[in-house]
C-alpha cells in the first residue's frame, strides 16, 4: 500500500464525526493493507511507532520539526515558525509549504508505508554525534517526496498525534467489521446471536443481527487486547489466519495487561449488601505497578502500560530476589517508606520516584515498598479466571523473604462494623481508605466492575471521590489572569458507547499560578481551530484543544444541567459538576477519564437524590 493511499484515508477520517462512518472507512483501509504493513498502519493511526509499551519516541521536538520543514521546502525557519503561529498546526504548515516548495527535490520517489515508518524508526534510533543532522536529513527526505496531504501526516508523526480523532475502540470496531462473515459462519455463534433478537420485521432483524454480531466480535477482540496490549500484532494475526489467529494470542511477561478498575459505593453497609463476605484491603496511596518476571528479566509497567523499568531499579532487584517463580505477572501499589519512622511517606514524596534523572540517588533516599494485591500469570499459566481468594493465596506463596515486597494488609469479613473499623485504622495511619474485593471474582482486565469497590475518605460537603476529566478547551484569562493567557478550562468525561468526550464542567478554581502557566504552555500546543470530532459540547470555549490532558477534579456535587452534554437525556438535560476545582494533572489517557456512566452512578448515590431527576430539599 502506498503512503498516499493511507494519507487519503486519514484525510477522509479527519473530516467525519460519525463513529460508524469512521469505523467503516477504517475497515476498508485495514482490508487494503497487506500482512506485513497492517501493524504499521495501526500504529500510525494511533499516532505511534509501535505498541504503546514499546513505542519509540521520534525525538524531533517542535523546533527541530520547523527546521526540517524549512530544509525540505526551502523556506527559512522563521517563515515556518511564523506560519505555525498563524495556523497552530505544523501538519497544516507542512502541507501548505510543500505546495510552494522553493527548491525542486532531486530524488522524488513514491512513498510506501514501509519507507515512511522505516525512516521514522531510524530517526528515533539515531543518537550520538551528528545525529541531529541525520534526523533532519531523513525527515526532509520524506517531505521531499510527499504530496500535500502526505506532508500533513508526515509532519504530525513526530508530535505523536495525527489528529484523526480515532480511538482504540474505533479501531477495534473496524477490525470487527472485517471479520464479521467469518464470525457468523460459526453455527453456535449464529444461534447465540439469533436467540437474543427482538425485531420481528425481517429487514430490521437482519440489521439487528449484524449489529449484535459486530458488538460480539468487538468484545472478542477487546478481550485479547485487554491481556495483550498490542493492537498492531493482533491485526497481523487476524490478517494472517483470520479469527483462528486470535487463539495464538495470550498473556506473556513483557506485554502489559489492562488493569482491573474499582467501582465506588458510599458505605460499608452497601459494600456488604453487594458482595456479602469479602476481602477488605488497605488502600495505599502510591502508584500502581504491574511487575512482569521472565527468568532474570523484569519489566515494570505503570497503570497506563508505560514501561517504567528503568525508574525502579530497587523493585527490579526485589522481584529477582523475593519472587519464587520463573515467570510471573503480578500487581501492587508502590509507596515510599521510611525505615526510620516506620511510616509511609505521603504521595507527594512517593511521586518523586517517577523521574528520568538521578534515579539511583532517589532510590537510596526514598526506597519503595510494593504492596502486592493480585496475580494474573504464573509459570505459563493464565490465572485470570481463578477466583480472587485463590489468586491471593498463590500470590502469598510466591513472595519470599525480604522487606521490599509484601502482601497488602487484608481481612475477610461480612460485617459492616468490622469494615468501618478497618477503614478508620487505614485513615488514621495516613492512608486513603479501603478497597473491598469480591472473593469469587476473576481478574477483569480493562473494566470497572463490582469485583473491586473503593471507599475513600470523604470530605464534608464534597463528593466522596474526585473525578478525572479531560480538558477540551480553555477560556482566556481576565483581570489578574490575563498574564497567563488562560483563566478557565472546559472539561469533559468519556462516553464509552460513542467513543466521544462530553462536556461536564467549566473549571476556574483550584489552579495555582504554576499550574496556570503549565496549563497554558501545554494547551496552547494542542489548540485546534474547530471543535475536535470526538468532542461533544455546546459550550464554546475561546480555544478548543485536542482531548489529550486529564486532570483530577473535586466538586461539591453532581447536578442536572441543560448546558452540558454528559449523560444528556431525551429532554436535553445532562449532568454537571457543581463548584469544580482542579487538584492536579493525572497521568491517564483521555479514554481513562471518568465515564458518563460513572457520573450518572455517582449522581444517583448522592444522599440528596431520591429519584432520578428530582432533588430532595435539604
Ligand atoms: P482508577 O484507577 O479507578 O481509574 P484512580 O486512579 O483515581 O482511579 P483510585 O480511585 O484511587 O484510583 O482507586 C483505585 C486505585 O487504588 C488502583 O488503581 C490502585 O492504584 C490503588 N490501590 C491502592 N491500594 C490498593 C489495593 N489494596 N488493591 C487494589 N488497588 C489499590
Amino acid at each position: 500500500m502506498l503512503f498516499s493511499e493511507l494519507a487519503a484515508y486519514f484525510d477522509s477520517i479527519e473530516n467525519i464525526s460519525s463513529r460508524l462512518e469512521m469505523s467503516t472507512i477504517l475497515a476498508e483501509m485495514l482490508s487494503k493493507a497487506e500482512e506485513k504493513e497492517i501493524g504499521m498502519v495501526i500504529y500510525l493511526s494511533q499516532g505511534a511507532l509501535g505498541p504503546r509499551h514499546k513505542a519509540l519516541e521520534v525525538g524531533i521536538g517542535e523546533g527541530l520539526l520547523e527546521q526540517g520543514i524549512a530544509k525540505a521546502t526551502g523556506y527559512t525557519k522563521d517563515e515556518v515558525a511564523k506560519l505555525y503561529k498563524q495556523m497552530g498546526d505544523l501538519g497544516l504548515v507542512a502541507e501548505k509549504l510543500v505546495e510552494g516548495r522553493k527548491q525542486g527535490s532531486l530524488f522524488s520517489e513514491k512513498l510506501t508505508i514501509a519507507k515512511v515508518f522505516g525512516n521514522f524508526v531510524k530517526i528515533a534510533q539515531a543518537g550520538g554525534k551528528g545525529s541531529q543532522d541525520s534526523k533532519l536529513g531523513m525527515f526532509a527526505e520524506l517531505l521531499n517526496s510527499a504530496s500535500k496531504v502526505e506532508a500533513r501526516y508526515i509532519a504530525r508523526v513526530p508530535l505523536g498525534n495525527l489528529r484523526l480523532g480515532v480511538g482504540d475502540p474505533t479501531l477495534m470496531d473496524a477490525l470487527a467489521l472485517n471479520y464479521l462473515d467469518e464470525f457468523t459462519e460459526n453455527k453456535k455463534t449464529r444461534k447465540a446471536i439469533e436467540k437474543g433478537l427482538k425485531e420481528k420485521n425481517e429487514e430490521k432483524r437482519k440489521e439487528e443481527f449484524r449489529l449484535r454480531a459486530r458488538q460480539g466480535l468487538r468484545e472478542v477482540i477487546e478481550a485479547k487486547y485487554n491481556i495483550f496490549s498490542d493492537l498492531g500484532a493482533i491485526a497481523e494475526k487476524l490478517k494472517a489466519k483470520g479469527l483462528r489467529g486470535l487463539d495464538e494470542i495470550d498473556m506473556m511477561p513483557g506485554a502489559p495487561i489492562r488493569p482491573t478498575l474499582a467501582e465506588r459505593l458510599p458505605s460499608a453497609e452497601e459494600i456488604v449488601k453487594k458482595l456479602g463476605k469479602c476481602a477488605v484491603e488497605t488502600k495505599y496511596d502510591g502508584f500502581r505497578l504491574a511487575m512482569h518476571k521472565n527468568g532474570n528479566e523484569v519489566t515494570i509497567f505503570s497503570r497506563q502500560s508505560e514501561n517504567m523499568t528503568e525508574m525502579f531499579p530497587d523493585l527490579v532487584e526485589a522481584v529477582r530476589k523475593q519472587i519464587k517463580a520463573r515467570k510471573a505477572i503480578f500487581e501492587g501499589e508502590a509507596l515510599a517508606y521510611s525505615e526510620e519512622t516506620q511510616q509511609y511517606f505521603p504521595f507527594q514524596v512517593t511521586i518523586q520516584r517517577k523521574r528520568k534523572y538521578d534515579i539511583a540517588k532517589k532510590a537510596e533516599e526514598f526506597p519503595l515498598r510494593l504492596f502486592a494485591f493480585d496475580i494474573m500469570y504464573l509459570d505459563g499459566k493464565n490465572l485470570m479466571a481463578r477466583p480472587f481468594r485463590e489468586r491471593r493465596q498463590i500470590l502469598g506463596k510466591i513472595i519470599g523473604k525480604g522487606e521490599a515486597i509484601a502482601l497488602t494488609k487484608s481481612i475477610e469479613t461480612d460485617s459492616p462494623e468490622k469494615i468501618n473499623q478497618f477503614f478508620l485504622e487505614s485513615i488514621e495511619s495516613g492512608l486513603e481508605g479501603i478497597i473491598a474485593k469480591d472473593l469469587n471474582s476473576p481478574y477483569i482486565a480493562g473494566a470497572r466492575k463490582f469485583a473491586w469497590i473503593k471507599l475513600k475518605r470523604s470530605y464534608k460537603g464534597e463528593l466522596s471521590d474526585s473525578v478525572d476529566v479531560t480538558i477540551i478547551g480553555y477560556f482566556k484569562g481576565r483581570g489578574k489572569r490575563t498574564q497567563f493567557g488562560l483563566g478557565g478550562l472546559l472539561t469533559a468525561v468519556y462516553d464509552r458507547e460513542s467513543d466521544t468526550f462530553k462536556s461536564v464542567a467549566k473549571i476556574g478554581t483550584g489552579m495555582s499560578e504554576e499550574m496556570l502557566s503549565e496549563l497554558e504552555s501545554k494547551l496552547s500546543k494542542t489548540s485546534v481551530k474547530q471543535r475536535p470530532s470526538r468532542v461533544d459540547s455546546e459550550i464554546e470555549p475561546h480555544i478548543w484543544v485536542e482531548p489529550l490532558y486529564v486532570i483530577e477534579v473535586r466538586a461539591d456535587e453532581i447536578t442536572r444541567s441543560p448546558m452540558h452534554t454528559a449523560g444528556r437525556d431525551k429532554g436535553g438535560t445532562g449532568y454537571a459538576l457543581r463548584f469544580p476545582r482542579m487538584i492536579k494533572f493525572r497521568e491517564k489517557r483521555p479514554e481513562e477519564s471518568t465515564t458518563v456512566e460513572e457520573i450518572i452512578a455517582m449522581y444517583r448515590k448522592q444522599p440528596s437524590v431520591q429519584v432520578e431527576g428530582t432533588v430532595a430539599e435539604s
